[in-house]
């Protein structure tokens, strides 16, 4: 019997996730508690719809019109990677399609050959580096900084276009020397094309009341998008030198 997977959910047309027009598709499961997480309705694994890999494939492919060269198909979360194994079977079945597909994770599995074998398959990599050391990793996330390293060794090691994404929280790592410190990790890698800074919003506080889950930001603002900007533009300046 074909293996199936659990998709929380499906977005048709989502522009921002990889590059060009993409399907996103959201896999339920996360081993991570972001203490910013606006989407904490993905945490919990075998909810959402039920659906096999050819099924999903399938739906997938009705958009392919729309794809152009660039674009495909993103895998995010929750924690995509947590359903490799499911991935994996789709991976033939995008080739014989020609969709591209593009990984949007946190890096914050361990590296099985599945693991692997899903990231090499992939167009590019969307990963977190979600705080700057271990400690502000664990304190915020509930897990260690390794294995997210490990991931970025690995998708360099495998020159995989890599974009590095990290959410920008006031009051915990809005400052230009943190940020020194995140891009320390990106020295040598070459494979990272791009150091994205998203902005910490307010706009998922409904869902932990709706869950009954403790929000421990619930009373930090939204970070400004002038402020991001600026930060933003502190990365770029120094990333060109950090990643050679
Ligand atoms: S990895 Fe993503 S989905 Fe999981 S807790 Fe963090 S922000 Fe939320």
């Amino acid at each position: 019997m074909a293996m199936t997977g659990w998709v929380h959910s499906f977005e048709s047309m989502a522009a921002v996730d990889g590059e060009g027009l993409r399907c996103a598709v959201f896999l339920a499961g996360c081993p991570l508690r972001c203490a910013y997480c606006h989407n904490p309705d993905t945490w919990y694994p075998r909810t959402g719809a039920e659906t096999d890999a050819e099924q999903m494939v399938r739906k997938i492919a009705r958009y392919k019109p729309y794809f152009g060269d660039l674009g495909g198909v993103t895998f995010s979360g929750g924690e995509p990677l947590l359903q490799a194994e499911w991935l994996r079977e789709m991976v033939p079945l995008l080739e014989k399609e020609g969709i591209h597909y593009v990984v949007d994770t946190s890096g914050a599995l361990p590296l099985t050959d599945t693991v692997k074998e899903v990231l090499s398959g992939a167009q590019s990599v969307l990963l977190d580096l979600k705080f700057w050391d271990g400690e502000s990793y664990r304190q915020y996330t509930g897990q260690g900084i390794e294995r997210p390293l490990e991931t970025l060794r690995y998708l360099n090691d495998i020159e995989k276009k890599t974009r590095i994404r990290t959410v920008i929280v006031p009051g915990i790592n809005d400052r230009e020397e943190l940020l020194e410190k995140y891009l320390s990790h990106l020295t040598g890698m070459a494979c990272v094309e791009r150091y994205e800074l998203l902005g910490f919003h307010t706009m998922g506080f409904f869902k932990y009341e709706k869950l009954g889950i403790s929000n421990s930001l619930a009373k930090t603002p939204a970070l400004s998008e002038e402020r991001r900007k600026e930060l933003q533009k502190f990365v770029d300046e120094r990333l060109s030198f950090t990643r050679i």
